[in-house]
């Protein structure tokens, strides 16, 4: 029997400061116009959160009910 196991390439990831999704974590082409909602953080300092798509940010808009 022949194994299958192909070596993993490894993804070349460059410096890229990449944002990410704040709901799925998907990496975001910032290149394009995506999402963002602002928010304040507990010490009173202004929050991003950036979205891959606009879905992402429905669902992190809507409060998680219980
Ligand atoms: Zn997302």
């Amino acid at each position: 029997m022949d194994s299958d196991d192909e070596p993993q390439p490894t993804t070349h990831t460059s410096q890229i400061s990449a944002e990410r999704c704040t709901q799925c974590n998907a990496p975001i082409d910032t290149g394009t116009w995506y999402p963002v909602s602002k928010d304040r953080a507990d010490d009173g300092s202004l929050e991003l959160y950036p979205f891959c798509g606009e879905e992402c940010q429905q669902s992190w808009l809507e409060p998680r009910s219980e």
